[in-house]
């Protein structure tokens, strides 16, 4: 392994101020502010940007509430218009703003060019969407009277973002809220900021070339949460939503209800993925590596639970411990890596505290190991961890955001399904089968508990078209695809009587 990483460990082309040159930064930007920016790819400070102060926060909600009450009134079509533009300038700029994914979240370069091809896709659904906001006409019980349901935008959206997808998941919200009427604040990580800002400058163009959008309408704001709090409580923000840890939801969904907002809640996942003794075991590895190690573990949908066969398990981990010892750890700027840094060294210790932790609670730990060599010196780069497990114990049942696999056996499908089930968590889920039985008994009732449920493919990187989402404490929000749009509307219900009678519902008499 050491002679593989040692191969993948080049000094890459453009240095770190060179991507944020290549993304529009000025110097002025990136320095002289209070939040300092690291690259988890070596730790370097590579900018120090402007938080927003608690104190603008009025200011920027008004103005999103100006830009609402002139949006509204433009026709959706037309506000497709302004994010075909955006599809159109992020095209231009996927090299770019994917470069700055990788040096600021630390995905592999390849990963980094997938996020913005997925904010590219939403785009293009949601310019189709923009023509299609449709609402039901419904059958009225009173002669002469017809039923119908309208969608109205809704007002200014807040959109709160996680590190790991540091722009994909702005432009799933931005997207559809925009088409459907609503100004966007965004407030991203504060571990990922110079993302956001790229996104802004390639979302300007969009709002130059659209021409008469209202100022005010995509407003970015940089900070940690008390910025996102502002956001949370104000009154004037009808919709927030929010993607991150469980913790951070456990705050905000309570908050936002109390004033009887709508939030949309994309939380902590802890997926797993079934192996029965029918599986196609070749394409079930292939499928385990991805989404166990990808993204250094740092996905939302990552696979953290592995249920298999008795009959199969033995063959399974040993074939996995073979695919981990040869995966390229290193730069995630080099073509050959597919393990890059985890975001901080922070997330390294909690990724060695919870394999101490498996030990105590009878773990048998393969890999896990920091790795300092043939990688860049000052970014936290760890093994990929298998555990075997003797059972579900309460570590497996956390979610730790890290490349660690928890290994467990099962005999009975139902017994897999329940162990799969029995988590806080409900994001994503999947079983690999051939038996046809056991893979319509997991997408039934009686199955999968999660909002994503899959057959011979892995829990992790959803494409756009389906909403994304999960139950429990993933906290049950829809974004993306479907009518996940409906979401980011107010439906109005609409009697119209067009007869010269007035007759009442349900037989009502009151005549006067
Ligand atoms: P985090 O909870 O630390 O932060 C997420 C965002 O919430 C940040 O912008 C942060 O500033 C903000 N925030 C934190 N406390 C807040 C508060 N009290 N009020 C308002 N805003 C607040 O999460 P993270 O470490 O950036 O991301 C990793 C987590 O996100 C994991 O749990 C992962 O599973 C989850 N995630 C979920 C999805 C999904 O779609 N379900 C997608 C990506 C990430």
């Amino acid at each position: 392994m050491t002679d593989q990483r040692a191969m993948v460990h080049r000094e890459t082309d453009m240095t770190h101020s060179d991507v944020l040159k290549a993304a529009g930064f000025s110097e002025a930007e990136l320095t002289g502010g209070d939040l300092a920016v690291h690259s988890p790819i070596d730790g370097a400070e590579v900018a120090r940007v402007r938080q927003t102060d608690p104190a603008e926060m009025p200011g920027v909600i008004a103005r999103a509430q100006a830009a609402f009450r002139a949006w509204r009134e433009v026709p959706a079509p037309r506000r497709g218009e302004l994010v075909r533009l955006l599809g159109e300038e992020l095209r231009a700029a996927k090299a770019e703003l994917g470069a700055v994914v990788t040096l600021e979240a630390g995905k592999i370069t390849s990963e980094g060019l997938g996020e913005v091809q997925e904010m590219i896709d939403i785009c293009d659904f949601a310019v189709g969407l923009s023509r299609q906001l449709y609402g039901l006409t419904i059958a009225s019980e009173r002669p002469g009277h017809r039923m119908m349901e309208t969608w109205h935008p809704m007002g200014p959206c807040a959109v709160i973002t996680a590190f790991n997808f540091p722009v994909a998941v702005w432009s799933w919200n931005a997207a559809l809220a925009l088409v459907c009427g609503d100004p966007v604040i965004w407030k991203p990580s504060e571990k990922t900021p110079l993302t956001a800002m790229a996104t802004m400058k390639i979302m300007e163009r969009a709002l130059k070339r659209f021409g008469d959008a209202p100022e005010g309408l995509v407003q970015l704001v940089i900070g940690g949460p008390a910025i996102g709090e502002a956001l949370v409580d104000s009154r004037d923000v009808p919709i927030v939503s929010a993607t991150g840890s469980c913790r951070m939801g456990a705050i905000v969904g309570p908050r936002v209800a109390q004033r009887f907002g709508r939030s949309i809640l994309e939380l902590g996942g802890n997926n797993a993925m079934i192996v029965a003794p029918s599986a196609d075991l070749d394409m079930a590895v292939r499928a385990i590596v991805f989404s166990a190690v990808g993204t250094a573990g740092q996905r939302c949908t990552s696979l953290r639970r592995l249920i298999a066969h008795h009959s199969i398990r033995d063959e399974l981990v040993s074939r996995l411990k073979a695919a981990y010892a040869s995966l390229p750890i290193g730069d995630p700027r080099q073509a050959r890596t597919l393990v890059g840094p985890l975001i901080d060294h922070a997330a390294r210790d909690r990724m060695q505290a919870a394999l101490e932790q498996a030990g105590k609670e009878g773990g048998r730990v393969h890999g896990g190991r920091s790795v300092a060599e043939g990688v860049p010196q000052g970014g936290a780069y760890a093994e990929p961890a298998i555990v075997e497990m003797p059972e579900q114990t309460a570590i497996v049942r956390t979610e730790t955001f890290a490349p660690i696999l928890y290994v467990m056996g099962y005999e009975r499908l139902e017994e897999a399904i329940a162990m799969q089930n029995d988590v806080p968590q409900g994001l994503s889920s999947c079983i690999f089968t051939l038996n046809l039985r056991e893979a319509e008994t997991f997408l039934s009732a009686v199955g999968s508990d999660c909002g994503i449920a899959n057959v011979n493919i892995g829990p992790s990187g959803a494409e756009i078209g389906g909403a994304f989402g999960g139950e429990k404490e993933t906290g049950g929000g829809r974004e993306s695809g479907s009518d996940a749009w409906k979401a980011y509307m107010r439906r109005q219900t609409n009697t119209i009587n067009y007869s010269a009678e007035l007759p009442l519902a349900q037989g009502v008499k009151f005549d006067i």
